[in-house]
């Protein structure tokens, strides 16, 4: 790959040489975070920042200027002018013990001496064969072995090509895979294919592969729609593949575990894998290590990433039975001809080995104090005029403001400044503002939170008796 160290520079020395650092800043740069001064460093880190990177969802047009961050602890990042952020996402969901662990912090400086990496075909190593035994040992029953990817989406794409090739395998192909209304599954093209449809999606409709949908667990009869999806096309069906219990960026949407009581047994009844996909589910999110425990479902295969590696380092894992694995044994053409350069790379491995100790009774207790904490926050709004619903799962606690539903609705963006001038990070899905901390989150730092998202709709209150737009 050729990169032009010159080019780096270029449009930082051709602003500075006219006109001076601090005026090149102000022509270079969009929108300023209000009151923020920024000195020499961080402007030329800005600098360098807006000139070379691309942030992902991000309308890099009249951008307000990111956030710089220096360093992190807790629940806490702190900016580089050192004003902390209390990180009540857990920096998109992947933060489960806090930020910059200790144990694991150093699991990771001591396995970067000791193996940095090896390919993972024909040649194995301690990190990744405890890991895999040490997920196995926590999986609900019948989930035994263990497929490393990069991240939640390659675990998707390899928890749907496992699927439909081991139907081909037998010698019974099937194609089609069900998928919910409303569902999130990565930005791969076969787990966009499986996602819901929306303004992420929309400019590659026609490349996407068919998916049966499957309406909202939320909000409609999902089970009556599998089961007339099973009448029609039961023997084409390979997957119905599901967030247990949690639609998470479809808006933090909870649903019945009955209902997915009821997927599992129609599916098994049809001969169809499923997929849970437990990818901001798992560890612990929803109260128990799995969604799929509060439903007593053991699914075919699980997708794991986000909370991992704690937060530390990207790492996705699909977990799956042993009979869909045996289906993979026989002669070459039968082989799982998927991997990753890094499948497996014992340091990420090694830290999520470490992250997984960490989920000890200690942890647990944190969790349940953060459910109880969260379900009273929730009520003292419930009723408030400027909310439509509240919805809890585990420690995931949800708002859904009145105003404008979907992704690109105007409020969660005047929710996240306003948090954001609060030292607060929310980073609202569309109308829907949800609190989702790290598990070392404090009460009173948990109460910050929701104290934020109060005064906000305070404010939404009075620019409504003023007769404004809720919006
Ligand atoms: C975030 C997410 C993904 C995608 O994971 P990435 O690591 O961002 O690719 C997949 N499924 C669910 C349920 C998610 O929340």
């Amino acid at each position: 790959m050729h990169f032009d160290d010159d080019d780096m520079h270029d449009t930082f020395d051709d602003l500075t040489d006219d006109m001076g650092e601090a005026s090149a800043f102000d022509a270079a740069l969009g929108t300023r975070v209000a009151g923020r001064d920024y000195d020499a460093e961080e402007q030329s880190l800005l600098l360098l920042d807006q000139s070379h990177a691309w942030h992902p969802y991000t309308q890099h047009q009249g951008m307000a200027l990111p956030i710089p961050i220096a360093r992190a602890s807790g629940a806490w990042l702190y900016e580089t002018n050192g004003r902390p952020v209390l990180d009540a996402v857990s920096s998109w969901w992947v933060t489960t013990h806090g930020h910059c662990r200790p144990e694991i912090a150093e699991a990771i400086a001591e396995q970067a001496r000791t193996l940095d990496h090896v390919m993972f075909a024909g040649f194995t190593h301690e990190p990744a064969a405890e890991l895999a035994a040490a997920l196995v040992a926590r999986m609900p029953r019948g989930l035994a072995r263990v497929f490393f990817s990069d991240n939640g989406s390659t675990a998707v794409e390899v928890a749907i090509k496992m699927s439909l090739q081991a139907f081909a395998n037998a010698g019974t192909p099937r194609r089609l895979i069900a998928a919910l209304d409303n569902a999130y599954h990565g930005d791969t093209f076969g787990a966009m294919a499986a996602s819901g449809r929306g303004v992420f999606t929309t400019p590659f409709e026609p490349l996407l592969f068919e998916v049966a949908r499957l309406p909202d667990p939320s909000e409609a009869d999902t089970l009556a729609a599998l089961d007339a999806l099973i009448d029609a096309r039961g023997t084409e069906l390979a997957a119905v593949i599901v967030e247990p219990l949690l639609l998470g960026a479809g808006g933090m949407r909870v649903w019945d575990e009955r209902v997915l009581q009821g997927i599992r047994t129609r599916t098994r009844a049809a001969g169809v894998h499923l997929i849970a996909d437990e990818v901001l589910t798992g560890f612990g999110r929803t109260g128990p290590m799995w969604a799929c425990e509060r439903a007593d479902v053991s699914p075919d295969l699980m997708c794991l990433s986000k909370g991992l590696t704690g937060g530390f380092l990207p790492l996705g894992a699909t977990v799956a039975t042993e009979r869909i694995f045996d289906a993979f044994l026989g002669d070459r053409t039968r082989t799982f001809f998927h991997g990753h350069s890094y499948t497996a790379n014992p340091i990420a491995c090694a830290a999520a080995r470490a992250a997984l100790t960490l989920h000890d009774d200690e942890s647990e207790d944190a969790r349940v104090a953060i459910e109880v904490a969260q379900a009273g926050h929730l009520a003292s709004v419930a009723d408030h005029p400027a909310v439509r619903a509240v919805r809890q799962l585990g420690t995931v606690a949800a708002v859904e403001l009145a105003g404008t539903a979907g992704y690109l609705s105007d409020v969660g963006r005047a929710m996240s400044a306003f948090a954001l001038q609060e030292g607060v990070l929310l980073r609202p899905l569309g109308n829907v503002v949800y609190v989702l901390p790290p598990y070392c989150i404090t009460l009173p730092e948990l109460a910050r939170a929701h104290d934020v998202i109060a005064r906000f709709l305070e404010g939404e209150r009075a620019k409504d008796e003023r007769g404004g737009d809720v919006d």
